[in-house]
């Protein structure tokens, strides 16, 4: 199917796939993180929002425990499940999602009965825009409206993470989802990592003259593994050396004393984490204060922080970083987690085609796969269509 199927078009094809009328249908969107990487199981701060791009689920019960998904992308087939003895781990590809947020909310007492979902989305996979959760979201939101569970956000969140954690073995804290639940139109979602806290920030970029480009770099981010684990240890041994929780209780004021008491590459580390924290602070402030076009330096020292100190990025996503400052761009930073996935590049209206066309020609000669570009705005979180 195309980009952004009506309802209409998924209700018929659901029809068609299940020989039923679906009971409704629900959508959530993928995100993009404007700052805050790597802050959020340090009990931090992230500011992400809610994209433009959405998984779309057409969701009927059945009076048994039998699963039956099917996805327009791709050539999956249908895939049946049973909800009876269900454990984390089992399912296979993209079954496991629906299946996990099942699981998680059994697992919180909600009795969930069995299904049929047609799901249709157009947040693109595995480029650090959060398909995955896109996915999980809009089947928590139309499970917990058809169960009548009627959970409220926060549960929501907490019964994602343990859908991606537990069942699929996905390592991943509570951005994605918050964003894609909690998201609002023309806002960012200040989120505080440690108590779920959240604040809507207004960020139109259009009404200031600007585009936030994302950047599809095309360098999968899933060999990542070792990266992102490595780099939690490094944050989980800063903050045991320097005695706190969590490296959300360090400030900026206390680095200099900390790097008599880490190694030179915990102290790069965690120098990251709390300089991006406070950048994540001083954004919001930015915000309210001046608007978007303020912020272009936080999003670069975002990116050198990155790049240096927490060694995340890759050279595709420098050369989209570099080239598209070079032309343009007031910001640019990788978002998402990183070693691959997508640069975010905030430029006004009238150079947008130059740091296209930049970008594209920058790859071209250092012999990478053609890069995606795109523009996002701040959509609505997840809700319910029809
Ligand atoms: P990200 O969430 O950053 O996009 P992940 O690796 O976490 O990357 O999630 C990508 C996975 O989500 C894919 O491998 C696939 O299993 C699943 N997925 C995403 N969108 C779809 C879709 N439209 N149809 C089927 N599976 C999908
Ligand atoms: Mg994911």
């Amino acid at each position: 199917m195309t980009t952004s199927t009506d309802v209409f078009t998924l209700t018929a094809a659901f029809h068609e796939a299940f020989g039923t009328v679906p009971d409704g249908v629900w959508q959530a969107p993928g995100r993009v993180n404007l700052i805050g990487e790597h802050t959020d199981y340090n009990e931090g701060f992230v500011l992400p929002f809610a994209i433009d791009k959405t998984a779309k689920v057409a969701v009927r019960v059945r009076d048994d425990s039998t699963v039956r998904l099917l996805s327009t992308f791709g050539g999956h087939g249908l895939v049946e499940a049973s909800l009876d003895g269900l454990e984390p781990g089992s399912g296979e590809g993209w079954s496991r999602y629906p299946l996990g947020v099942a699981w998680a909310l059994k697992e919180r007492g909600v009795s969930v009965p069995g299904f049929e979902l047609l799901l249709d989305s157009d947040v693109p996979l595995g480029a650090g825009l959060s398909s995955s959760h896109a996915i999980e979201c809009a089947v928590i939101t139309a499970l917990n409206e058809l169960t009548g569970a009627n959970l409220p956000a926060e549960e929501l969140v907490l019964a994602t993470q343990r859908a991606e954690n537990i069942f699929v073995g996905a390592p991943t804290g509570i951005m994605d989802q918050s964003a894609s639940l909690r998201g609002a139109k023309g806002q960012a979602v200040f989120l505080d990592c440690r108590d779920q806290h959240v604040e809507l920030v207004p960020f139109d970029a259009e009404a200031s003259g600007l585009v936030l480009l994302v950047i599809d770099t095309k360098v999968s981010h899933s060999h990542a593994d070792g990266g992102y684990a490595s780099r939690r240890a490094s944050c989980e041994l800063g903050a045991q050396v320097l005695g706190v929780t969590a490296l959300r209780d360090v400030g900026v004021e206390d680095l200099e004393a900390a790097s008599g008491l880490l190694d030179e590459v915990t102290m790069r580390r965690v120098r990251h984490v709390v300089t991006e924290n406070d950048r994540v602070l001083q954004t919001v402030e930015l915000l309210g204060a001046q608007g978007p076009a303020s912020i272009g330096p936080l999003l670069d020292a975002s990116h050198a922080s990155m790049r240096d100190d927490f060694e995340i990025s890759c050279p595709e996503l420098d050369l989209a970083v570099d080239t598209a400052r070079a032309n343009g761009a007031i910001g640019a930073r990788m978002t998402g987690g990183g070693f691959g996935g997508s640069a975010i590049a905030l430029t006004p209206v009238g150079e947008e085609h130059k740091v296209r066309d930049a970008v594209v020609r920058s790859f071209a000669e250092a012999g990478y796969t053609a890069p995606d570009i795109f523009t996002v705005t701040p959509a609505e979180g997840a809700f319910r269509l029809a």
